[in-house]
């Protein structure tokens, strides 16, 4: 399963926390990251992730072009809902497209708990069987 991880930067060291206590669960699964949170999760938990630019620089538009191509299958998005960034419009092009092609998307911290429990647990393994 391919996970996208993502996340603002009030949202960085809750991100870190919860990848060090799924690390075990994230660590069967393929893991790309824009640039800054792939850096401090695998800095903080020695999982391998495929890293993007940064949010600022376009690492969002890079994972944005992947789900467009079906290519992810979660993605864990830890947005800031208080304070609205400049790039903020291709936030919500993340979103559309993840609805478009329905990805299971968390943006936070009670949704990503959900759904890692859900993919212990193989409840979305059918999209691999659809990807075929
Ligand atoms: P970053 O990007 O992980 O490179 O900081 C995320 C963001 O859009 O803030």
């Amino acid at each position: 399963m391919n996970i996208a991880l993502i996340a603002h930067d009030s949202k960085k060291e809750l991100m870190v926390q919860f990848c060090i206590a799924y690390c075990g669960v994230l660590s069967c699964h393929n893991l790309c990251a824009t640039g800054t949170t792939g850096k401090l999760v695998s800095e903080a938990t020695g999982l391998r992730i495929q890293r993007y630019l940064s949010g600022s620089q376009g690492g969002d538009q890079q994972i944005a072009a992947r789900i467009s191509c079906n290519e992810i299958d979660v993605l864990i998005f830890f947005r800031d809902p208080l304070n609205a960034k400049s790039h903020e419009p291709n936030d919500m092009t993340l979103l559309r497209l993840s609805d478009v092609h329905n990805i299971p998307v968390a943006t936070n911290i009670a949704t990503a708990e959900a759904l890692i429990h859900a993919l212990e647990r193989g409840d979305l393994d059918w999209r691999e069987i659809v990807k075929g």
